[in-house]
């Protein structure tokens, strides 16, 4: 799709989409449909079969759940929509997308099924005649060879990411199950990359269908910049502050995928006390034009915008494009980052990209030809330099510009009267003037201890809340001040009996709790290593049986022992706590999964 095309993107609207679904996607904040949406949704709503080539991060899922969700028959009792997937991550992600799209049908079910759950779990939600499956095929094959789901009134079949499940083993499953479903089914198929296999499946399954690719149009940008950083242990929100602490900017355009991210990433910046405003489709031109405006003139220095409110936008004193989420395609990108390097100026441009995303990253540099290089967060004493480097220029300039001799002699008269060291008063000011923004980021000390080949992982983990200006804390006299740990919201901290003695490195501690806990490791959050022990948190509620099993866990050659910390030497803020009892309530295994061994990764489902 050109640029030109897309100033002429049909909307969710005119696509034709159910007025319930509508309804939800709004909500949610969509503003425009990507360009796989675009191109997908009307054919699948007319019923024709589609051989599409997105990965994830394209839009992919609403692209086929949209218009498929928008021609179930309410009447019909048995299932319509079977979606299959690779694996079932990504079937409870799809099943979840497609709940949140169809919240305002009514009796609507979707039910997703793979190994690994109790049988008689799914048996029973299948007798709930669920109108959309969402499957892994191994299992699916299973609940059909037992007879108990009946494909014969399927209308339509989605195979999602078909080249994983090639690469998985699964084609001969898919193949049986294609077999099992109705002639006149509808199909459309996913995949990220089309090897002769899927091609050979796409000809002889699927009927006449529309061809869908996202064109990846090159563009060069040479004076643009480019960096990316993968989003690890740190929240995308942490790792946007640092960056706006160190990097010398003069406006930036951050953009983000809904009309919703625009306001609360707006306000969250806002809170952090920077000058920064929302931009998109839903305020009217007259306050667009404003708000263009206001970053023009200085009185804002950043935008958090969508795709389309930014469409076209000229201001010279752009020098920063954020790529807070990444964008559904290189042209995209490409269009995002002409937003700064205007008329030959210098330009920066910083991607976020997530571990899934990082196919649509060799997409852009492919597209480009261009190298994106990755960088490393600043470290908190990266921060703190630059803190202490503005504060002392915030000093000279205030001696050079201000008449200060009403406070010249207030401070005479208090030493005569106290016989104070002058430096002392002016340090007690000082900490009177930053004490809601340390000048020193709070997890300085043990960084400092930490640093060593492994930065990014360890400034990711290690001090989570550095440069987070709003935490007060009392900055240290003198001496190193002992390493704390705040806890964080939603988690618990943890004690472990292994520290600095025996070369534990946090990454050491992530690779053992995510494995044995069954815990995905973004869910790990602050570590603090200390001399003999550390500090970790977890998501709260850990049940009871993880617990035991983490105490006998081995981490460099010593018992991890873990135990509920009674002291983390921080936090003053966090509410005082009960004892805190391990949880046998199923509920609240959310975030842990079984600490059986996980299935090899190509273990059938
Ligand atoms: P997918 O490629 O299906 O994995 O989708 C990637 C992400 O994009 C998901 O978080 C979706 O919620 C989001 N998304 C999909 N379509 C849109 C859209 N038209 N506008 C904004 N966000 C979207």
């Amino acid at each position: 799709m050109s640029t030109q095309d897309r100033e002429t993107v049909p909307s969710f609207s005119e696509l034709g989409i159910a007025p319930a679904i509508l309804q939800a996607i709004q909500e949610a904040g969509y503003e425009t449909p990507s360009p796989i949406q675009a191109q997908s949704i009307g054919p699948l709503l007319e019923g024709r079969d589609l051989l599409g080539q997105a990965q994830t991060g394209t839009g992919k899922t609403a692209a086929f759940s949209l218009p498929l969700l928008s021609r179930l028959d309410p009447k019909q009792k048995t299932p319509q929509l079977l979606v299959l997937t690779p694996t079932r991550e990504l079937a409870i992600q799809v099943a979840e997308a497609m709940q949140a799209y169809s919240r305002h049908m009514k009796n609507f079910h979707v039910l997703p099924i793979y190994g690994g759950q109790s049988m008689g779990i799914q048996l029973r939600a299948l007798q709930r005649n669920p109108q959309v499956i969402v499957g892994t095929p191994g299992r699916i094959l299973d609940h059909i060879r037992r007879g108990k789901l009946q494909l014969e009134d399927l209308r339509s079949l989605v195979l999602d990411e078909a080249d994983e499940m090639l690469r998985m083993g699964f084609i001969d499953d898919v193949e049986t199950i294609l077999q099992e479903t109705p002639q006149n089914r509808q199909v459309a198929l996913f995949s990220a990359t089309m090897p002769k296999q899927i091609h050979r499946v796409a000809q002889r399954y699927l009927n006449n269908p529309v061809e869908v690719h996202i064109k990846s149009k090159t563009s060069t940008v040479d004076t643009i910049t480019q960096r990316y950083w993968q989003v690890t242990g740190l929240h995308k929100l942490d790792a946007l502050t640092r960056i706006l602490e160190i990097e010398e900017f003069d406006g930036m355009i951050i953009f983000v995928r809904t009309k919703n991210s625009t306001v609360d990433l707006a306000e969250k910046l806002e809170a952090r006390g920077y000058a920064a405003s929302a931009l998109n489709g839903d305020m009217n031109q007259a306050l667009r034009e404003k708000t263009i405006e206001k970053m023009k003139a200085g009185q804002i220095d950043i935008l958090v915008a969508t795709d389309v409110a930014a469409r076209g936008l000229d201001i010279e004193r752009m020098s920063h494009v954020v790529n807070y989420d990444i964008p559904y395609d290189t042209e995209s990108y490409v269009h995002r980052i002409g937003r700064t390097g205007r008329a030959g100026r210098k330009g920066e441009a910083i991607l976020f990209v997530s571990p899934r995303e990082k196919r649509m990253l060799a997409a852009i540099e492919k597209a480009t030809r261009q190298t994106i290089s990755r960088m490393q967060l600043p470290s908190g004493e990266e921060i703190a330099d630059r803190r202490v480097m503005a504060f002392k220029q915030m000093l000279s300039e205030t001696i050079e510009a201000q008449d200060l001799s009403f406070f010249e002699t207030l401070i005479s008269s208090y030493h005569d009267e106290h016989m104070s060291d002058p430096v002392e008063v002016a340090a007690a000011l000082a900490f009177l003037l930053q004490k809601d923004r340390p000048l020193v980021p709070p997890a300085r000390t043990s960084e400092r201890k930490n640093s060593r080949e492994d930065r990014p992982e360890r400034s990711e983990r290690g001090e989570r809340s550095a440069g987070r200006p709003e935490r007060a804390e009392r900055p240290p006299r003198n001496a190193s001040p002992r390493p704390r740990h705040a806890t964080e919201e939603g988690m618990r901290t943890f004690r472990v009996e292994v520290g600095h003695e025996h070369n534990v490195e946090p990454k050491h501690l992530v690779g053992a709790i995510a494995n044995e806990a069954g815990l995905d490791s973004q869910l790990i959050g602050r570590i603090t290593i200390m001399d003999d022990h550390s500090f970790v948190d977890l998501p709260d509620g850990m049940p009871k049986d993880i617990f035991q099993h983490l105490r006998k866990v081995w981490v460099n050659q010593k018992q991890l022992q873990i135990s509920v910390a009674e002291d983390a030497g921080g936090d003053t803020s966090a509410p005082a706590r009960k004892p805190h009892k391990m949880s046998n309530k199923p509920g609240e295994r959310r975030s842990f999964k079984s600490k059986k061994p996980k299935p090899p990764r190509n273990k059938r489902s």
